[in-house]
Protein backbone atom coordinates (compact mmCIF):
# COMPACT_ATOMS: atom_id res chain seq x y z
CA UNK A 1 0.00 0.00 0.00
CA UNK A 2 1.11 3.59 -0.54
CA UNK A 3 -0.08 6.69 0.83
CA UNK A 4 1.07 10.25 0.39
CA UNK A 5 -0.20 12.55 3.10
CA UNK A 6 -2.49 15.44 1.73
CA UNK A 7 -0.79 18.37 3.39
CA UNK A 8 -1.78 20.88 1.10
CA UNK A 9 -5.60 19.90 1.13
CA UNK A 10 -5.58 19.60 5.30
CA UNK A 11 -3.80 23.07 5.67
CA UNK A 12 -6.59 24.50 3.10
CA UNK A 13 -9.76 22.40 5.47
CA UNK A 14 -8.04 24.12 8.60
CA UNK A 15 -8.07 27.55 7.29
CA UNK A 16 -11.17 27.72 5.00
CA UNK A 17 -13.09 25.40 7.11
CA UNK A 18 -11.76 24.97 10.45
CA UNK A 19 -11.55 28.91 10.84
CA UNK A 20 -7.69 28.67 11.91
CA UNK A 21 -5.50 31.87 11.98
CA UNK A 22 -8.71 33.43 10.63
CA UNK A 23 -7.73 37.34 9.93
CA UNK A 24 -11.15 38.19 11.16
CA UNK A 25 -10.67 36.87 14.32
CA UNK A 26 -7.35 37.49 15.82
CA UNK A 27 -8.27 36.79 19.49
CA UNK A 28 -9.60 33.58 18.09
CA UNK A 29 -8.33 30.48 19.47
CA UNK A 30 -4.32 30.33 19.25
CA UNK A 31 -2.77 28.45 16.74
CA UNK A 32 0.61 27.55 15.26
CA UNK A 33 1.43 29.82 12.35
CA UNK A 34 0.85 28.63 8.68
CA UNK A 35 4.88 28.07 8.33
CA UNK A 36 4.65 25.92 11.68
CA UNK A 37 2.18 24.07 11.04
CA UNK A 38 3.06 23.12 7.30
CA UNK A 39 6.35 21.89 9.22
CA UNK A 40 4.23 19.91 11.60
CA UNK A 41 2.28 18.20 9.05
CA UNK A 42 4.77 17.49 6.48
CA UNK A 43 6.69 15.66 9.50
CA UNK A 44 3.74 14.06 10.73
CA UNK A 45 3.20 12.90 7.53
CA UNK A 46 7.04 11.49 7.24
CA UNK A 47 6.65 9.45 10.48
CA UNK A 48 3.27 8.00 8.86
CA UNK A 49 4.57 6.92 5.28
CA UNK A 50 8.16 5.61 6.66
CA UNK A 51 6.36 3.47 9.80
CA UNK A 52 3.17 2.97 10.06
CA UNK A 53 1.97 2.48 6.24
CA UNK A 54 4.62 -0.41 6.04
CA UNK A 55 2.70 -2.02 8.90
CA UNK A 56 -0.70 -1.36 7.30
CA UNK A 57 -1.62 -4.65 5.43
CA UNK A 58 0.89 -6.50 7.94
CA UNK A 59 -1.31 -5.96 10.86
CA UNK A 60 -4.16 -6.63 8.75
CA UNK A 61 -2.76 -10.64 7.45
CA UNK A 62 -1.31 -11.25 11.67
CA UNK A 63 -4.08 -9.73 13.59
CA UNK A 64 -3.34 -9.32 17.16
CA UNK A 65 -2.91 -12.72 19.13
CA UNK A 66 -4.09 -14.38 22.58
CA UNK A 67 -1.33 -16.60 23.72
CA UNK A 68 -1.82 -17.46 27.45
CA UNK A 69 -3.97 -15.00 28.34
CA UNK A 70 -1.93 -12.50 27.34
CA UNK A 71 -2.33 -10.25 23.58
CA UNK A 72 0.74 -10.57 21.19
CA UNK A 73 0.56 -7.63 19.09
CA UNK A 74 1.18 -7.62 15.48
CA UNK A 75 4.37 -7.90 14.14
CA UNK A 76 5.96 -4.27 14.33
CA UNK A 77 3.79 -2.84 16.56
CA UNK A 78 5.93 -3.06 19.46
CA UNK A 79 8.67 -1.14 17.89
CA UNK A 80 6.26 1.52 16.27
CA UNK A 81 5.35 2.59 18.99
CA UNK A 82 8.36 3.17 21.03
CA UNK A 83 9.12 4.89 17.92
CA UNK A 84 5.65 6.84 18.58
CA UNK A 85 6.30 7.30 21.65
CA UNK A 86 9.67 8.69 21.97
CA UNK A 87 9.17 10.93 18.62
CA UNK A 88 6.82 12.96 21.01
CA UNK A 89 3.65 12.13 18.62
CA UNK A 90 1.37 10.80 21.41
CA UNK A 91 1.92 14.00 23.22
CA UNK A 92 1.00 16.85 21.11
CA UNK A 93 -2.57 17.30 22.21
CA UNK A 94 -1.84 17.53 25.97
CA UNK A 95 -1.82 20.76 27.62
CA UNK A 96 1.91 22.31 27.84
CA UNK A 97 2.30 21.76 31.90
CA UNK A 98 1.99 17.57 31.30
CA UNK A 99 4.14 17.82 28.40
CA UNK A 100 2.06 18.63 25.01
CA UNK A 101 2.17 20.89 22.95
CA UNK A 102 -1.17 22.54 23.16
CA UNK A 103 -2.96 21.93 19.75
CA UNK A 104 -6.41 22.92 19.18
CA UNK A 105 -8.20 20.33 18.61
CA UNK A 106 -8.30 21.25 14.70
CA UNK A 107 -4.59 20.70 14.33
CA UNK A 108 -4.76 17.41 16.06
CA UNK A 109 -7.81 16.25 13.82
CA UNK A 110 -5.76 17.66 10.61
CA UNK A 111 -2.90 14.78 11.97
CA UNK A 112 -5.48 12.16 13.48
CA UNK A 113 -6.50 12.16 9.40
CA UNK A 114 -2.71 11.51 8.28
CA UNK A 115 -2.20 8.64 10.83
CA UNK A 116 -5.81 7.13 10.60
CA UNK A 117 -5.51 6.89 6.54
CA UNK A 118 -1.15 5.29 7.43
CA UNK A 119 -2.56 3.04 10.14
CA UNK A 120 -6.08 2.84 11.66
CA UNK A 121 -5.79 -0.20 13.80
CA UNK A 122 -2.72 0.89 15.35
CA UNK A 123 -4.29 4.70 15.76
CA UNK A 124 -7.19 3.56 17.49
CA UNK A 125 -4.68 3.00 20.54
CA UNK A 126 -3.57 6.13 20.99
CA UNK A 127 -6.80 7.92 20.11
CA UNK A 128 -8.25 5.90 23.19
CA UNK A 129 -5.27 7.27 25.68
CA UNK A 130 -5.88 10.26 24.46
CA UNK A 131 -9.55 10.58 25.16
CA UNK A 132 -8.63 8.92 28.80
CA UNK A 133 -6.44 12.42 29.30
CA UNK A 134 -8.96 14.46 28.53
CA UNK A 135 -11.25 12.65 31.25
CA UNK A 136 -9.16 12.34 34.08
CA UNK A 137 -8.11 16.26 33.45
CA UNK A 138 -11.71 17.04 33.41
CA UNK A 139 -12.99 15.41 36.21
CA UNK A 140 -10.08 13.45 38.52
CA UNK A 141 -9.30 14.71 41.68
CA UNK A 142 -5.42 15.99 42.17
CA UNK A 143 -4.11 12.35 43.06
CA UNK A 144 -5.30 10.68 40.70
CA UNK A 145 -4.29 13.24 37.98
CA UNK A 146 -1.05 13.33 39.24
CA UNK A 147 -0.25 9.61 39.28
CA UNK A 148 -1.77 8.70 36.09
CA UNK A 149 -1.38 11.85 33.36
CA UNK A 150 1.82 12.40 33.09
CA UNK A 151 2.53 8.38 32.14
CA UNK A 152 -0.41 8.67 29.66
CA UNK A 153 0.78 11.46 27.83
CA UNK A 154 4.29 10.32 27.31
CA UNK A 155 2.62 7.37 26.51
CA UNK A 156 4.11 4.45 29.25
CA UNK A 157 1.17 3.24 29.70
CA UNK A 158 -2.07 3.22 27.61
CA UNK A 159 -6.20 3.31 28.57
CA UNK A 160 -9.19 2.07 27.60
CA UNK A 161 -12.52 2.88 27.42
CA UNK A 162 -14.85 -0.02 28.89
CA UNK A 163 -18.14 0.61 28.69
CA UNK A 164 -19.71 -1.77 26.57
CA UNK A 165 -21.04 -5.63 28.41
CA UNK A 166 -23.17 -8.24 26.63
CA UNK A 167 -26.67 -6.99 27.31
CA UNK A 168 -25.71 -3.15 27.61
CA UNK A 169 -24.45 -1.46 24.20
CA UNK A 170 -26.50 1.27 23.14
CA UNK A 171 -28.18 1.09 26.22
CA UNK A 172 -25.70 1.95 28.94
CA UNK A 173 -28.56 2.05 31.28
CA UNK A 174 -28.43 -1.75 31.10
CA UNK A 175 -24.87 -2.84 32.96
CA UNK A 176 -24.48 -4.79 35.49
CA UNK A 177 -20.21 -4.50 36.21
CA UNK A 178 -20.71 -3.53 40.32
CA UNK A 179 -18.40 -1.14 42.27
CA UNK A 180 -18.39 -2.37 46.08
CA UNK A 181 -16.36 0.48 48.71
CA UNK A 182 -13.65 -1.21 50.28
CA UNK A 183 -13.67 1.37 52.89
CA UNK A 184 -10.16 3.04 52.46
CA UNK A 185 -11.46 5.42 49.46
CA UNK A 186 -10.48 2.58 46.49
CA UNK A 187 -13.21 0.14 45.53
CA UNK A 188 -13.48 -3.25 44.11
CA UNK A 189 -15.09 -3.91 40.77
CA UNK A 190 -16.67 -6.98 39.45
CA UNK A 191 -18.44 -7.56 36.22
CA UNK A 192 -17.64 -8.35 32.21
CA UNK A 193 -16.87 -6.05 29.66
CA UNK A 194 -16.80 -6.93 26.02
CA UNK A 195 -15.53 -5.24 22.98
CA UNK A 196 -12.90 -3.40 24.49
CA UNK A 197 -10.22 -1.89 22.20
CA UNK A 198 -7.06 -2.36 22.75
CA UNK A 199 -8.02 -3.46 26.81
CA UNK A 200 -4.65 -5.47 26.40
CA UNK A 201 -1.32 -5.93 24.72
CA UNK A 202 2.32 -6.17 24.59
CA UNK A 203 3.11 -2.60 23.89
CA UNK A 204 3.13 -1.36 27.33
CA UNK A 205 3.62 -2.99 30.38
CA UNK A 206 0.35 -0.80 32.46
CA UNK A 207 -2.60 -0.91 30.64
CA UNK A 208 -5.41 2.00 32.55
CA UNK A 209 -9.33 0.98 32.37
CA UNK A 210 -11.64 3.46 32.61
CA UNK A 211 -14.89 1.41 33.60
CA UNK A 212 -18.51 2.12 34.32
CA UNK A 213 -19.92 0.42 37.04
CA UNK A 214 -22.89 0.84 39.47
CA UNK A 215 -22.28 1.72 42.99
CA UNK A 216 -24.48 -0.48 45.67
CA UNK A 217 -26.67 2.46 46.13
CA UNK A 218 -27.26 3.42 42.62
CA UNK A 219 -30.57 3.81 40.97
CA UNK A 220 -31.40 2.08 37.77
CA UNK A 221 -30.95 2.86 34.61
CA UNK A 222 -28.39 5.20 33.28
CA UNK A 223 -28.25 7.94 36.59
CA UNK A 224 -26.78 4.90 38.46
CA UNK A 225 -23.34 5.03 36.49
CA UNK A 226 -20.13 5.93 37.95
CA UNK A 227 -16.87 5.75 36.31
CA UNK A 228 -13.62 4.18 37.92
CA UNK A 229 -9.64 4.41 36.73
CA UNK A 230 -8.60 0.74 37.01
CA UNK A 231 -5.02 0.16 36.15
CA UNK A 232 -4.12 -3.39 35.03
CA UNK A 233 -0.71 -3.05 37.53
CA UNK A 234 -1.04 -1.01 41.12
CA UNK A 235 1.12 1.45 42.14
CA UNK A 236 2.10 -1.12 44.91
CA UNK A 237 4.01 -3.21 41.35
CA UNK A 238 1.39 -6.33 41.81
CA UNK A 239 -1.17 -7.22 39.20
CA UNK A 240 -5.04 -5.93 39.53
CA UNK A 241 -7.58 -8.50 39.57
CA UNK A 242 -8.79 -7.98 35.89
CA UNK A 243 -7.56 -10.28 32.97
CA UNK A 244 -8.38 -10.84 29.38
CA UNK A 245 -11.01 -13.69 28.76
CA UNK A 246 -10.66 -13.52 24.91
CA UNK A 247 -10.37 -11.21 21.35
CA UNK A 248 -12.38 -11.37 19.22
CA UNK A 249 -11.69 -12.62 15.37
CA UNK A 250 -13.69 -9.78 13.55
CA UNK A 251 -13.90 -8.28 9.78
CA UNK A 252 -11.24 -5.46 9.88
CA UNK A 253 -8.73 -3.75 12.33
CA UNK A 254 -7.29 -6.85 12.25
CA UNK A 255 -4.19 -4.85 14.02
CA UNK A 256 -6.63 -3.77 17.16
CA UNK A 257 -6.88 -5.93 20.18
CA UNK A 258 -10.78 -6.53 20.60
CA UNK A 259 -10.89 -7.63 24.20
CA UNK A 260 -13.55 -9.12 26.23
CA UNK A 261 -12.38 -8.48 29.90
CA UNK A 262 -13.25 -9.78 33.40
CA UNK A 263 -13.16 -7.99 36.44
CA UNK A 264 -13.20 -9.19 39.67
CA UNK A 265 -12.28 -12.80 39.26
CA UNK A 266 -11.20 -13.32 42.77
CA UNK A 267 -11.47 -10.28 45.44
CA UNK A 268 -12.35 -7.80 43.21
CA UNK A 269 -10.67 -5.30 40.98
CA UNK A 270 -9.31 -2.25 42.75
CA UNK A 271 -10.52 1.04 40.82
CA UNK A 272 -10.68 4.46 42.24
CA UNK A 273 -14.04 7.04 41.44
CA UNK A 274 -13.51 9.71 39.22
CA UNK A 275 -15.72 12.32 39.54
CA UNK A 276 -18.71 12.19 41.10
CA UNK A 277 -20.47 8.79 42.38
CA UNK A 278 -23.90 8.49 40.10
CA UNK A 279 -21.77 11.17 37.20
CA UNK A 280 -20.05 8.68 34.92
CA UNK A 281 -22.11 9.03 32.06
CA UNK A 282 -21.93 12.85 32.01
CA UNK A 283 -17.99 12.27 32.91
CA UNK A 284 -17.79 10.25 29.44
CA UNK A 285 -19.78 12.77 27.71
CA UNK A 286 -17.14 15.39 28.29
CA UNK A 287 -15.17 14.01 25.73
CA UNK A 288 -18.04 12.36 23.41
CA UNK A 289 -17.79 15.60 21.03
CA UNK A 290 -14.08 14.68 20.27
CA UNK A 291 -14.61 10.66 20.31
CA UNK A 292 -17.39 11.14 18.15
CA UNK A 293 -15.52 13.51 16.14
CA UNK A 294 -12.34 11.14 15.99
CA UNK A 295 -13.94 8.36 14.67
CA UNK A 296 -15.91 10.54 11.84
CA UNK A 297 -12.36 11.28 10.90
CA UNK A 298 -11.35 7.68 10.45
CA UNK A 299 -14.53 7.60 7.30
CA UNK A 300 -12.17 10.88 6.05
CA UNK A 301 -8.91 8.88 6.77
CA UNK A 302 -9.95 5.90 4.76
CA UNK A 303 -11.81 8.12 2.14
CA UNK A 304 -8.44 9.80 1.61
CA UNK A 305 -6.56 6.54 0.97
CA UNK A 306 -9.46 4.53 -0.76
CA UNK A 307 -8.74 7.84 -3.44
CA UNK A 308 -5.41 7.91 -3.76
CA UNK A 309 -5.30 4.06 -4.63
CA UNK A 310 -8.21 4.01 -6.85
CA UNK A 311 -6.66 7.19 -8.72
CA UNK A 312 -3.04 5.27 -9.01
CA UNK A 313 -4.92 2.32 -10.04
CA UNK A 314 -6.75 4.04 -12.67
CA UNK A 315 -3.76 5.54 -14.16
CA UNK A 316 -2.23 2.31 -14.62
CA UNK A 317 -5.01 -0.47 -15.48
CA UNK A 318 -5.51 -0.44 -19.29
CA UNK A 319 -9.01 -2.05 -21.12
CA UNK A 320 -10.69 -0.28 -23.96
CA UNK A 321 -9.17 2.49 -26.57
CA UNK A 322 -9.32 5.95 -26.12
CA UNK A 323 -10.53 7.96 -28.79
CA UNK A 324 -7.72 8.04 -31.22
CA UNK A 325 -7.95 4.01 -30.88
CA UNK A 326 -4.88 3.24 -28.55
CA UNK A 327 -5.51 1.14 -25.71
CA UNK A 328 -6.56 3.42 -22.67
CA UNK A 329 -6.00 3.90 -19.04
CA UNK A 330 -9.39 2.75 -17.56
CA UNK A 331 -9.76 6.55 -16.11
CA UNK A 332 -9.96 7.90 -19.51
CA UNK A 333 -13.39 6.37 -19.73
CA UNK A 334 -16.47 8.60 -18.78
CA UNK A 335 -17.91 5.93 -15.54
CA UNK A 336 -14.39 5.49 -14.35
CA UNK A 337 -13.92 9.66 -14.07
CA UNK A 338 -17.25 9.51 -12.31
CA UNK A 339 -15.66 7.22 -9.90
CA UNK A 340 -12.90 9.02 -9.38
CA UNK A 341 -14.71 12.31 -8.77
CA UNK A 342 -16.85 10.30 -6.30
CA UNK A 343 -14.33 8.96 -4.49
CA UNK A 344 -12.91 12.63 -4.18
CA UNK A 345 -16.26 14.65 -3.42
CA UNK A 346 -16.52 11.80 -0.57
CA UNK A 347 -13.07 13.10 0.52
CA UNK A 348 -13.21 16.43 0.66
CA UNK A 349 -16.92 16.80 1.72
CA UNK A 350 -16.39 14.67 4.57
CA UNK A 351 -13.16 16.67 5.52
CA UNK A 352 -15.36 19.67 5.19
CA UNK A 353 -17.97 18.65 7.33
CA UNK A 354 -15.26 17.26 9.96
CA UNK A 355 -13.02 20.40 10.23
CA UNK A 356 -15.82 22.31 10.37
CA UNK A 357 -16.81 20.34 13.59
CA UNK A 358 -13.80 20.53 14.60
CA UNK A 359 -13.14 24.17 14.33
CA UNK A 360 -16.67 25.05 15.92
CA UNK A 361 -15.71 22.50 18.82
CA UNK A 362 -12.11 24.80 19.14
CA UNK A 363 -14.63 28.31 19.78
CA UNK A 364 -16.42 26.69 21.43
CA UNK A 365 -14.07 25.20 23.79
CA UNK A 366 -12.16 28.70 23.74
CA UNK A 367 -15.07 31.21 24.15
CA UNK A 368 -18.20 29.40 25.88
CA UNK A 369 -20.53 31.38 23.48
CA UNK A 370 -23.52 29.28 23.53
CA UNK A 371 -24.18 29.62 19.73
CA UNK A 372 -20.45 28.42 19.21
CA UNK A 373 -21.75 25.59 21.84
CA UNK A 374 -24.97 24.42 20.16
CA UNK A 375 -23.12 24.65 16.57
CA UNK A 376 -20.85 22.06 18.01
CA UNK A 377 -23.39 19.46 19.04
CA UNK A 378 -25.42 19.79 16.25
CA UNK A 379 -22.33 19.28 13.87
CA UNK A 380 -21.01 16.18 16.07
CA UNK A 381 -23.67 13.25 15.09
CA UNK A 382 -23.26 14.19 11.59
CA UNK A 383 -19.02 14.37 11.72
CA UNK A 384 -19.42 11.15 13.36
CA UNK A 385 -22.28 9.30 10.77
CA UNK A 386 -22.37 10.89 7.81
CA UNK A 387 -18.57 11.20 7.49
CA UNK A 388 -17.88 7.27 8.56
CA UNK A 389 -20.95 6.17 5.50
CA UNK A 390 -18.72 8.63 3.24
CA UNK A 391 -15.98 6.39 4.05
CA UNK A 392 -17.44 2.83 3.92
CA UNK A 393 -19.15 3.98 0.33
CA UNK A 394 -15.73 5.55 -1.00
CA UNK A 395 -13.89 2.51 0.38
CA UNK A 396 -16.69 0.28 -1.47
CA UNK A 397 -16.74 2.38 -4.37
CA UNK A 398 -12.74 1.44 -4.79
CA UNK A 399 -13.58 -2.25 -4.93
CA UNK A 400 -15.30 -1.15 -8.05
CA UNK A 401 -13.57 0.60 -9.59
CA UNK A 402 -10.63 -2.10 -9.19
CA UNK A 403 -13.06 -4.32 -11.05
CA UNK A 404 -12.03 -8.11 -10.23
CA UNK A 405 -8.78 -7.07 -8.73
CA UNK A 406 -10.74 -5.31 -5.66
CA UNK A 407 -12.31 -8.16 -4.49
CA UNK A 408 -9.08 -10.36 -4.05
CA UNK A 409 -7.04 -9.34 -1.13
CA UNK A 410 -4.39 -8.87 -3.53
CA UNK A 411 -4.35 -4.94 -4.14
CA UNK A 412 -5.12 -4.08 -0.21
CA UNK A 413 -8.98 -2.28 -1.53
CA UNK A 414 -11.16 -4.83 0.22
CA UNK A 415 -9.02 -4.33 3.60
CA UNK A 416 -9.95 -0.83 3.38
CA UNK A 417 -13.72 -1.27 3.42
CA UNK A 418 -13.08 -4.21 6.48
CA UNK A 419 -11.17 -1.74 8.19
CA UNK A 420 -13.53 1.40 7.88
CA UNK A 421 -16.91 -0.93 8.18
CA UNK A 422 -16.70 -0.53 12.11
CA UNK A 423 -17.51 3.13 11.54
CA UNK A 424 -21.03 3.63 11.73
CA UNK A 425 -21.22 1.08 14.27
CA UNK A 426 -19.06 1.82 17.08
CA UNK A 427 -18.96 5.21 19.45
CA UNK A 428 -22.78 5.20 19.39
CA UNK A 429 -24.50 3.47 16.42
CA UNK A 430 -25.37 5.74 13.62
CA UNK A 431 -28.62 5.08 14.15
CA UNK A 432 -27.70 6.51 17.49
CA UNK A 433 -26.10 9.15 16.02
CA UNK A 434 -29.49 10.53 14.46
CA UNK A 435 -31.65 10.15 17.06
CA UNK A 436 -29.45 12.22 18.64
CA UNK A 437 -29.50 14.98 15.54
CA UNK A 438 -33.12 14.77 15.68
CA UNK A 439 -33.71 14.63 19.42
CA UNK A 440 -31.49 16.69 21.34
CA UNK A 441 -29.89 18.84 18.53
CA UNK A 442 -33.01 19.92 16.23
CA UNK A 443 -36.32 19.56 18.40
CA UNK A 444 -34.90 20.07 21.97
CA UNK A 445 -34.00 23.85 20.84
CA UNK A 446 -37.03 24.54 18.47
CA UNK A 447 -34.77 24.09 15.61
CA UNK A 448 -32.66 27.45 16.32
CA UNK A 449 -29.30 25.53 15.70
CA UNK A 450 -30.42 23.90 12.78
CA UNK A 451 -31.88 27.14 11.43
CA UNK A 452 -28.88 29.43 11.94
CA UNK A 453 -26.92 26.04 9.60
CA UNK A 454 -29.64 26.76 7.43
CA UNK A 455 -29.85 30.26 6.72
CA UNK A 456 -25.41 29.70 6.31
CA UNK A 457 -26.31 27.54 3.38
CA UNK A 458 -28.14 30.00 1.73
CA UNK A 459 -25.56 32.88 2.72
CA UNK A 460 -22.75 30.53 1.06
CA UNK A 461 -25.27 30.14 -2.15
CA UNK A 462 -25.40 33.99 -2.50
CA UNK A 463 -21.51 34.19 -2.02
CA UNK A 464 -21.00 31.48 -4.72
CA UNK A 465 -23.34 33.38 -7.31
CA UNK A 466 -20.66 35.58 -7.69
CA UNK A 467 -17.71 32.97 -8.27
CA UNK A 468 -16.84 32.44 -11.68
CA UNK A 469 -15.40 28.57 -10.61
CA UNK A 470 -18.11 27.91 -9.09
CA UNK A 471 -21.33 28.84 -12.07
CA UNK A 472 -24.74 26.77 -11.35
CA UNK A 473 -23.26 25.95 -7.92
CA UNK A 474 -25.67 28.68 -6.05
CA UNK A 475 -29.30 27.43 -7.40
CA UNK A 476 -28.39 23.73 -6.18
CA UNK A 477 -27.73 25.21 -2.61
CA UNK A 478 -30.38 26.92 -2.73
CA UNK A 479 -32.91 24.17 -3.38
CA UNK A 480 -30.78 21.86 -0.85
CA UNK A 481 -31.47 24.38 1.84
CA UNK A 482 -35.53 24.43 1.24
CA UNK A 483 -35.20 20.45 0.95
CA UNK A 484 -33.40 20.68 4.40
CA UNK A 485 -35.85 23.48 5.63
CA UNK A 486 -38.97 21.29 4.80
CA UNK A 487 -37.72 18.46 6.57
CA UNK A 488 -36.37 20.28 9.55
CA UNK A 489 -40.56 22.08 9.55
CA UNK A 490 -42.07 18.97 9.37
CA UNK A 491 -40.22 17.52 12.25
CA UNK A 492 -40.69 20.28 14.46
CA UNK A 493 -44.55 20.71 13.83
CA UNK A 494 -46.42 20.34 17.14
CA UNK A 495 -48.75 17.57 15.75
CA UNK A 496 -45.50 15.47 15.10
CA UNK A 497 -45.01 12.03 17.35
CA UNK A 498 -41.73 10.86 18.43
CA UNK A 499 -42.19 7.10 16.55
CA UNK A 500 -42.55 9.53 13.37
CA UNK A 501 -39.75 11.51 13.85
CA UNK A 502 -37.44 8.71 14.05
CA UNK A 503 -38.55 6.69 11.73
CA UNK A 504 -36.58 8.34 8.90
CA UNK A 505 -34.06 10.17 11.01
CA UNK A 506 -31.32 9.01 8.87
CA UNK A 507 -32.45 10.49 5.38
CA UNK A 508 -32.80 13.72 7.83
CA UNK A 509 -29.19 13.01 8.97
CA UNK A 510 -27.71 12.39 5.47
CA UNK A 511 -30.22 15.53 4.49
CA UNK A 512 -28.28 17.82 6.81
CA UNK A 513 -25.04 16.82 6.31
CA UNK A 514 -25.24 16.18 2.73
CA UNK A 515 -26.26 19.88 1.86
CA UNK A 516 -24.32 21.78 4.31
CA UNK A 517 -21.13 19.55 3.25
CA UNK A 518 -22.22 21.44 -0.12
CA UNK A 519 -22.51 24.71 1.66
CA UNK A 520 -19.13 24.35 3.14
CA UNK A 521 -17.32 23.30 -0.16
CA UNK A 522 -18.37 26.66 -1.95
CA UNK A 523 -17.78 28.85 1.08
CA UNK A 524 -14.36 27.64 0.99
CA UNK A 525 -13.40 28.44 -2.27
CA UNK A 526 -15.00 31.44 -2.26
CA UNK A 527 -13.30 32.68 0.68
CA UNK A 528 -9.72 31.49 -1.03
CA UNK A 529 -10.59 33.31 -3.68
CA UNK A 530 -11.38 36.63 -1.66
CA UNK A 531 -8.39 36.33 -0.10
CA UNK A 532 -6.40 36.72 -3.27
CA UNK A 533 -2.95 34.80 -4.18
CA UNK A 534 -0.92 37.79 -2.35
CA UNK A 535 -1.81 36.42 1.49
CA UNK A 536 0.16 33.32 1.04
CA UNK A 537 -1.57 31.10 3.12
CA UNK A 538 -2.88 27.54 1.76
CA UNK A 539 -4.42 27.43 -1.40
CA UNK A 540 -7.31 25.45 -2.73
CA UNK A 541 -6.07 21.98 -4.00
CA UNK A 542 -6.04 22.37 -7.96
CA UNK A 543 -9.20 19.95 -8.61
CA UNK A 544 -11.11 22.35 -5.33
CA UNK A 545 -13.47 23.65 -7.87
CA UNK A 546 -14.34 21.38 -9.96
CA UNK A 547 -15.11 18.55 -7.34
CA UNK A 548 -17.37 21.43 -5.69
CA UNK A 549 -19.29 21.30 -9.07
CA UNK A 550 -19.38 17.80 -9.45
CA UNK A 551 -20.89 17.68 -5.83
CA UNK A 552 -23.79 20.20 -6.41
CA UNK A 553 -24.42 18.37 -9.39
CA UNK A 554 -24.79 14.57 -7.95
CA UNK A 555 -24.93 15.01 -4.10
CA UNK A 556 -27.04 17.98 -3.75
CA UNK A 557 -29.90 16.79 -5.94
CA UNK A 558 -30.43 13.99 -3.74
CA UNK A 559 -31.63 16.62 -1.04
CA UNK A 560 -34.83 16.58 -2.41
CA UNK A 561 -35.48 13.36 -2.38
CA UNK A 562 -34.29 12.86 1.33
CA UNK A 563 -36.93 15.47 2.65
CA UNK A 564 -39.60 13.69 0.91
CA UNK A 565 -38.75 10.09 2.91
CA UNK A 566 -38.57 12.14 5.83
CA UNK A 567 -41.88 14.44 5.13
CA UNK A 568 -43.55 11.25 3.46
CA UNK A 569 -41.61 8.38 4.58
CA UNK A 570 -42.94 7.46 7.93
CA UNK A 571 -45.99 5.32 7.98
CA UNK A 572 -44.37 3.04 5.08
CA UNK A 573 -41.63 2.31 8.04
CA UNK A 574 -44.58 2.43 11.10
CA UNK A 575 -47.41 1.06 9.41
CA UNK A 576 -48.23 -3.01 10.35
C1 LIG B 1 -14.34 -3.52 16.88
C2 LIG B 1 -15.12 -2.94 18.02
C3 LIG B 1 -14.47 -2.11 18.93
C4 LIG B 1 -15.17 -1.59 20.02
N1 LIG B 1 -14.50 -0.86 20.97
C5 LIG B 1 -15.14 -0.54 22.13
C6 LIG B 1 -14.42 0.03 23.23
O1 LIG B 1 -13.22 0.29 23.16
N2 LIG B 1 -15.11 0.27 24.40
C7 LIG B 1 -16.43 -0.02 24.54
O2 LIG B 1 -16.97 0.21 25.60
N3 LIG B 1 -17.15 -0.52 23.50
C8 LIG B 1 -16.54 -0.80 22.31
N4 LIG B 1 -17.24 -1.37 21.27
C9 LIG B 1 -18.66 -1.59 21.42
C10 LIG B 1 -19.51 -0.66 20.55
O3 LIG B 1 -19.45 0.65 21.03
C11 LIG B 1 -20.93 -1.24 20.50
O4 LIG B 1 -20.87 -2.39 19.67
C12 LIG B 1 -21.95 -0.25 19.99
O5 LIG B 1 -22.16 0.77 20.94
C13 LIG B 1 -23.31 -0.89 19.67
O6 LIG B 1 -23.74 -1.68 20.74
P1 LIG B 1 -24.23 -3.19 20.45
O7 LIG B 1 -23.15 -3.86 19.68
O8 LIG B 1 -24.65 -3.80 21.71
O9 LIG B 1 -25.45 -3.04 19.48
P2 LIG B 1 -26.97 -2.81 19.94
O10 LIG B 1 -27.05 -1.71 20.93
O11 LIG B 1 -27.58 -4.12 20.31
O12 LIG B 1 -27.62 -2.29 18.59
C14 LIG B 1 -28.05 -3.17 17.53
C15 LIG B 1 -28.81 -2.33 16.52
O13 LIG B 1 -29.98 -1.77 17.13
C16 LIG B 1 -29.96 -0.35 17.01
N5 LIG B 1 -30.50 0.24 18.25
C17 LIG B 1 -30.16 -0.07 19.52
N6 LIG B 1 -30.87 0.68 20.38
C18 LIG B 1 -31.67 1.48 19.66
C19 LIG B 1 -32.62 2.51 19.97
N7 LIG B 1 -32.88 2.86 21.22
N8 LIG B 1 -33.25 3.10 18.95
C20 LIG B 1 -32.97 2.79 17.68
N9 LIG B 1 -32.07 1.84 17.32
C21 LIG B 1 -31.43 1.20 18.29
C22 LIG B 1 -28.52 0.03 16.78
O14 LIG B 1 -28.39 1.25 16.06
C23 LIG B 1 -28.00 -1.16 15.98
O15 LIG B 1 -28.26 -0.99 14.63
C24 LIG B 1 -16.55 -1.87 20.15
C25 LIG B 1 -17.21 -2.65 19.21
C26 LIG B 1 -16.50 -3.21 18.18
C27 LIG B 1 -17.22 -4.12 17.21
Amino acid sequence: MTYTAPIDGLRFALRHHAGLGDPAAPDGVAAPDDDTLAALLTEAGRFAVARMVPLYRIADREGARLVAGEVQTTTGFKALYQDWIEGGWNAVMAPEEHGGMALPLSVGTALLEIWTSANMAFMLGPVLTQAAVEVLLAHADEKLRAAWIEPLVAGTITATMALTEPQAGSDLGALRTRAEPAGDGTYRLFGQKIFISWGEHDLTENIVHLVLARLPDAAPGSKGISLFLVPKILPDGSRNDLHCTGIEHKLGIHGSPTCAMSFGDAAGAVGWLVGASHRGLACMFTMMNRARLATGMQGVAIAELACQQATAFAAERRQGLDEAGHPAAIDAHPDVRRMLRSLRAATLAGRAIAFTTAGCIDRAEHSHDPAEVARAALLTPMAKAHCGELGVAAASLNIQLHGGMGYVEETGAAQLLRDVRIVPIYEGTNGIQAIDLVQRKVRRDGGAAARAEIARLRQAAMASEGSNSLAGVAPRLLQAAAALEQATDWLLAPQRSEPECLANATAYLTLFATAIAGGYLAAALVAAEAEGPDVGGPKAPDDFAAITRFYAAQSLPTCASLASIVTEGAASVLES
